[in-house]
């Protein structure tokens, strides 16, 4: 830090109560860790395989079916790994042969970085678009379309719809799921890890499937495609019907999960959570407007994610602002690095309190003051 960076110091009246607002890991709610904390006694350290911990996946995997108001025949799998695990689980339990992908930025390529490396999947079709905007599916002769509901490394959110009754609709949903809302009848595979929206640590993946999704699944995990145990989703199935995990997975992780899966049912399910981070991002959105150093870097306002608020700046160096936040407490407003531009990234999750996210740009005008 400059010399002047380092003498400012932000006014305690000032701060957020909370100075988490990373886009993952990002913010555990303290009444979840206090929970976690409570129980742990005769939780954690006891076996995955015993009712204790299946009555917690229980409770995760029944939480996710009334969050996201699933129809009858869907279930929700389970297994460690994250959502990256997740992309090679895709490859060789759900892509029959060839797939379509959106690509808008740093998350949705990778899935198809996977698909193009496996041997056994045909040259998949990829649709790019820009950062800071997102393109849309196209009817054609694939059984997979790979959709994205949140850019993370943009700040990009999309409409799900399915672009024809035929093939599978496979959405990455890491940093959307309990945060947006969605139609079940548009997607087959709602797929995410739980350290971003809601408000957990990583290493697990979850999938809510329709049951075209789970005929897929048992289709090719009972024909002759080779694929490691590790990675089947016809193990997972199984397991997770069971409400266990093929391998032993991080209680903590499940039961933060669930914690916060119950807190967004009691408090008004999914609308709830989207009003309220919607609330949040329109702050930041509308705060970055009215600033002439400051603006979104998503021009479409229908496209602005409103859990992942990008701001691009001008005349003042957006990494500056973030060793000021940081040193002063508030934490992981870095850009995507890959994306290299003078930005900040601010999460708005539903564990982030909007007035805490206020409470920040305050704290950004008082930095932006001091340094010009
Ligand atoms: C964070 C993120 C991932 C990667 O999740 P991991 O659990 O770290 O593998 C994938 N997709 C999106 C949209 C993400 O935000």
């Amino acid at each position: 830090m400059t010399a002047t960076e380092t003498s400012i110091s932000l006014p305690t009246a000032l701060l957020p109560k909370d100075g988490r607002f990373g886009s993952g890991p990002s913010k555990v709610r303290p009444e979840a860790i206090h929970a976690l904390s409570s129980l742990a006694q005769d939780y954690l350290g006891t076996s995955h395989r015993r009712a204790t911990v299946k009555d917690q996946v229980s409770r995760l995997r029944s939480g996710l079916i009334n969050l996201f108001d699933l129809p009858d025949g869907w279930e929700i799998i389970l297994g460690n790994g994250g959502t990256t695990l997740f992309w090679d689980a895709a490859s060789f339990g759900l892509i029959e042969y060839v797939s379509q992908h959106l690509d808008f930025g740093e998350f949705s390529s990778k899935f198809a970085q996977v698909v193009q490396a496996a041997p056994h999947l045909a040259e998949p079709q990829i649709i790019s678009s820009e950062p800071g905007t997102h393109p849309l599916p196209i009817a054609s002769n694939v059984d997979t379309y790979a959709l994205t509901h949140n850019e993370t490394s943009t700040g990009v959110s999309a409409v799900l719809s399915r672009p024809t009754s035929e093939g599978l609709v496979l959405v990455d949903a890491t940093s959307a799921a309990g945060a947006i809302q969605w139609n079940s009848s548009e997607v087959d595979c709602y797929y995410f890890a739980p350290q971003k929206a809601l408000a957990s640590d990583g290493g697990l993946w979850l999938a809510a499937c329709s049951p075209r999704a789970v005929e897929r699944i048992e289709l090719l995990a009972s024909g002759d495609r080779w694929i490691p145990a590790g990675l089947d989703l016809g193990i997972a199935l199984t397991n997770s019907r069971q409400n266990q995990t093929y391998n032993t997975p991080s209680l903590a992780t499940i039961f933060l999960t669930a914690e916060t899966v119950d807190w967004i049912n009691e408090s008004g399910g999914l609308q709830w959570s989207e009003a309220r981070c919607r609330a949040s991002s329109d702050t930041i959105y509308q705060w970055a407007d009215a600033r002439p150093f400051a603006e979104p870097f998503v021009i479409d306002a229908g496209q602005r994610s409103p859990v992942v608020c990008t701001i691009d700046f001008d005349g003042v160096e957006a990494d500056a602002i973030s060793r000021v936040l940081r040193a002063n407490g508030i934490l992981d407003t870095e850009s995507y690095r890959k994306l290299g531009r003078n930005q900040l990234r601010i999460a708005t999750f539903p564990a982030v309190d909007p007035d805490d996210v206020r409470a920040l740009c305050a704290c950004i005008d008082y930095i932006v003051e001091s340094l010009t």
